[in-house]
């Protein structure tokens, strides 16, 4: 539905009266309820076929929104008078009169104040935080359109606000702000670099880019499930450029219902293979990312190779997202070709 007044007040009803209800954000689509109401959280894990285990983001106007649900800190009021509105999550101890079930059992609370002005208009209608995970199936790929979320969720959920494509396209950074450091547990649009220069400092969970042991703790539980995963088999190829390229020519080329995304200016003039654009840079691979792995199973892409990025701003989060999406499935292209004696 369209999310002008008419949709705003039907979905501020729907979700007053303890309904679910799809909405953009600039990160991307997530699926609403009322944050105090019990049951009607409990309708969102059964309509994404959630682990109970994986807590949801509580979504606020602003910092005093925020504070009726949290027992805020000075590192959050630095970081959210910096970054919010926008794609920061902050975690803080969660106050008592907030359902447990929003934080999947935790003492904390995940909170974000959103930009899209969709997602405000429906927060300031509601006059309560709405808990909202991605509005995707669990383990799919997060939902960058009304359509992405139209086929994980039709007939689970009664209704999607249309904002169009979500500008950033990946999920929102979460930084743990409890202490006097920000420690980074999900990587995205907001980069350590970024937060840094708030903070004077800032730490990187160093389970963003490693796979979790079975029964392991998880900082950010999400990271604990397979994640953003497509249905076709995604690997993903890291390595000086010319050994990628070695390692691709031999694996893809030719295979039709085989894809290799990479940067526009890496692999777009290499023949032979069926390149699909990442863009120009990690910003807009964020962008694009989801899109394209959603395109991949409708057209029936079977193998999907990405050429790594380099892990620096957003690169970090387009690859903890990869990382994940492969299930750590990595080819180091430079060993690969070593060991191989130059064979490939
Ligand atoms: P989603 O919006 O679907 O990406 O889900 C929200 C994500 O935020 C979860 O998967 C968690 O990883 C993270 N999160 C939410 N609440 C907490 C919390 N209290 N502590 C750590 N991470 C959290
Ligand atoms: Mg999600």
């Amino acid at each position: 539905m369209r999310p002008d007044d008419l949709g705003i007040f039907m979905a501020a009803d729907l979700l007053r009266s303890g309904g679910l209800v799809a909405f953009p954000t600039e990160t991307v689509y997530g699926l609403g309820a009322d944050v105090y109401n019990e049951s009607a959280v409990a309708a969102i894990f059964d309509a994404k076929g959630r682990p109970v285990d994986n807590p949801l983001i509580a979504h606020v106007l602003n910092i005093s929104g925020a504070r009726e649900c949290g027992e805020w800190t000075p590192l959050a009021q630095i970081l959210a008078s910096a970054f919010w509105p926008g794609p920061l999550t902050l975690i803080v101890q969660r106050k008592q009169h907030v359902p447990r079930i929003v934080s999947a059992g935790l003492s904390t609370i995940a909170m974000r104040a959103p930009s899209h002005p969709v997602a405000r208009a429906l927060i300031a209608a509601c006059g309560f935080p709405i808990a909202a995970p991605s509005a995707n199936r669990s383990g799919r790929p997060s939902p960058t359109t009304a359509a992405h979320v139209m086929d994980d969720l039709a007939g689970r959920i009664p209704l999607i606000l249309d904002g169009g494509p979500c500008e950033v396209g990946l999920e929102s950074t979460v930084v743990d702000a409890t202490g006097m450091c920000p420690m980074v547990l999900r990587p995205g649009a907001i980069t350590p670099q970024m937060l840094a220069t708030v903070a004077g400092e800032c730490q990187v969970a160093d389970s963003v880019m490693r796979q979790l042991e079975e029964g392991e703790y998880a900082p950010s539980p999400g990271m604990r499930h397979k994640h953003y995963a497509p249905t076709a088999r995604l690997t993903l190829v890291e390595g000086e450029d010319e050994d990628v390229k070695r390692v691709l020519m031999t694996l893809a080329k030719g295979q039709r219902d085989t894809w290799v995304l990479a940067l526009d200016q890496e692999l777009s003039h290499t023949e032979g293979l069926r390149f699909k654009s990442l863009g120009k840079d990690a910003g807009e691979a964020a962008h694009r990312l989801f899109y394209l792995l959603r395109q991949a199973d409708e057209e029936g892409v079977e193998r999907i190779f990405v050429k790594a990025l380099s892990p620096e701003g957003v690169g970090l989060a387009v690859m903890n997202r990869l990382a994940r999406a492969s299930g750590f499935d990595i080819i180091h292209a430079t060993e690969a070709y070593k060991e191989s004696e130059g064979r490939i």
